[in-house]
């Protein structure tokens, strides 16, 4: 049976049938980001075909790329560590950045977005899990944030959410806490910034949960795609 691997048709109904078996699953108030980063843009095409229109991407180049090559009518997110210097790149046609970890990197976004003329919506990222990473604020770190006067005189970003990632463990009690924690940042950063409503949580290990916890985006890559080399 191994030959059907090689058959173009044959794969792009796995594809499919696993995008219309996590599609399902998803209530219609929650967004999925389709996670494409490193595979094909034939893959892309097959869900957008499918009605697809948002997608998930973590390296600047490969982002590009697939954007000038694809419909226009695409929503590209980034959901990877963003270099202030690559910025440019991607601020005339990125629709969210999921992936704002310092005030640095929200000037240069606010920046490059004044140049294009635009709004970009963003989410600033926390360090919920017991990971040792250099990306994304604690708590105290992102409201002093928002209540700096650097922040309150960008008018070419608007912070709609925020974006965290659990540990990567079989332990469900721990996901659950961490994402617990991220809940209760979106709540105190909603009495600073009232529209920031949008919550990024879950991916393919544990969307189910991050759903149930009040999660309102889940980026999901392997569950779909396939795994990742
Ligand atoms: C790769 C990635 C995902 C998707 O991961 P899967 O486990 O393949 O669903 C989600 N979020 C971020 C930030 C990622 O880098």
């Amino acid at each position: 049976m191994w030959w059907l691997f090689l058959n173009p048709k044959f794969m792009s109904n796995i594809l499919i049938q696993n995008y219309q078996k996590v599609a399902s699953s998803i209530p219609k108030d929650v967004t999925l980001v389709a996670v494409s980063k490193t595979k094909p843009k034939e893959d892309i095409s097959v869900l957008y075909n499918e009605g697809q229109r948002v997608f998930g991407e973590n390296r600047i180049e490969e982002l590009v790329e697939k954007s000038q090559a694809l419909p226009s009518d695409i929503e590209w997110h980034m959901i990877g560590h963003l270099q202030s210097k690559k910025v440019k790149k991607i601020a005339p046609f990125i629709s969210l950045i999921h992936s704002i970890d310092s005030l640095k990197l929200l000037n240069e976004v606010n920046k490059e977005a004044k140049k294009n003329e635009r709004i970009i919506d963003c989410l600033l990222q926390f360090h919920i899990a017991e990971e040792d990473s250099k990306y994304g604020f604690n708590e105290k770190e992102g409201t002093a944030l928002l209540q700096s006067s650097e922040f309150k005189e960008m008018e070419n970003i608007r912070i709609v959410g925020v974006m965290g990632m659990a540990t990567f463990t079989e332990n469900q009690d721990q996901i659950k806490t961490e994402f617990e924690t991220l809940i209760q940042i979106r709540e105190k950063i909603k009495e600073l910034l009232p529209k920031a409503t949008e919550i990024s949580m879950g991916m393919s290990g544990d969307y189910t949960l991050a759903i149930q916890l009040g999660s309102t985006m889940v980026r999901i890559g392997s569950t779909i795609f396939g795994h990742r080399n």
